[in-house]
């Protein structure tokens, strides 16, 4: 059982990357992507958690947007955690999240809700990516909402008065820079399109000139059609498939396993990996 997508408290997910490697060992999965928001900072902790028969596959779920504004999410998965140009573009990302927050909360208090930064940090775990979710959980301890999904659902969604971008690179520069580092990119759930604009399909050949390696066309915020196009889409344009559950712990009602990635489509993912990096304990 292969799950390539999950999240940990380095970013927005609620298991610490200890527990969340346990769950996936008793939830039966071999091969565990863990791809934080802008971040590297699970691995470490992840690796002294593995043992026999899980394998990790080390990563990070980069924000992006294109130059005509639309937000991409991309998956690096296998690069070296010590290149320097990537470590640089993950820690300007999260630097530009701290001020992105701020307009936030100054748009939501403009019109009434109690909600400070200090609360919104104070709902986040040391050390992990800021994200909209912290933002979800403070208005939850201030009992604005009763859930994170309730927040987004109502103030926090792309199309929100209240939702603001932050400066990101562009899906290309991303994609290079995984692949600098000598890692695959996959582009996350391109098709959701519940979280507002997506990219038009003719856009992906773009990103296959760009470097991209895969599409992540199993993912619950996909259509059984718009699965039938990605798949299209990957075929023509000879990408790797894959199935995830972007897994968040209990801020989300994705399930860790419930979407898979094949092993015969991991095995070429992998391949085009420039080292062999996966952590077999
Ligand atoms: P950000 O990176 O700060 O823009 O926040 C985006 C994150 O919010 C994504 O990782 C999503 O997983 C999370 N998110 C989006 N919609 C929801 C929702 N309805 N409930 C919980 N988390 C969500
Ligand atoms: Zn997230
Ligand atoms: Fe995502
Ligand atoms: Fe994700």
């Amino acid at each position: 059982m292969i799950d390539l997508h999950t999240h940990t408290t380095a970013s927005d997910g609620t298991d610490t990357p200890f527990a969340l490697v346990n769950k996936a060992l008793s939830a039966g999965i071999t091969v565990l992507g863990i791809t934080d928001h802008d971040s590297t900072a699970g691995w470490a902790e992840a690796i002294t958690a593995a043992r026999k028969p899980i394998s990790l596959a080390l990563g990070a779920e980069i924000s992006t947007l294109t130059l005509d504004g639309v937000s991409v999410h991309m998956l690096g998965l296998l690069f070296d955690g010590e290149n320097e140009q990537m470590q640089t573009m993950l820690s300007e990302a999260r630097d530009t999240r701290i001020p992105r927050m701020r307009k936030m909360i100054e748009l939501l208090q403009a019109d009434g809700y109690s909600i400070t930064m200090e609360d919104v940090i104070k709902a986040k775990p040391e050390g992990a990516t800021l994200g909209r979710p912290h933002l979800a959980d403070a208005l939850v301890m201030n009992a604005i909402v009763k859930s994170r999904d309730e927040a987004f659902e109502n103030l926090l969604h792309n199309e929100s008065k209240y939702y603001v971008t932050h400066a990101t690179p562009t899906p290309e520069v991303a994609i290079q820079t995984i692949k600098a580092a000598g890692g695959v990119s996959i582009i996350a759930h391109p098709m959701a399109s519940r979280r507002g604009d997506v990219i038009s399909t003719a856009t992906f050949s773009n990103l296959v000139s760009a470097g991209l390696n895969g599409i992540e066309v199993d993912h619950r915020d996909q259509t059984a059609a718009e699965r039938i196009e990605l798949r299209k889409v990957a075929v023509d344009l000879d990408l790797v498939v894959t199935g995830a559950s972007d897994y968040h712990g209990l801020g989300k009602l994705n399930s860790l396993g419930e979407n898979l990635t094949d092993p015969a489509q991991w095995e070429r993912l992998e391949s085009l990996a420039s080292h062999r990096r996966v952590v077999t304990p």
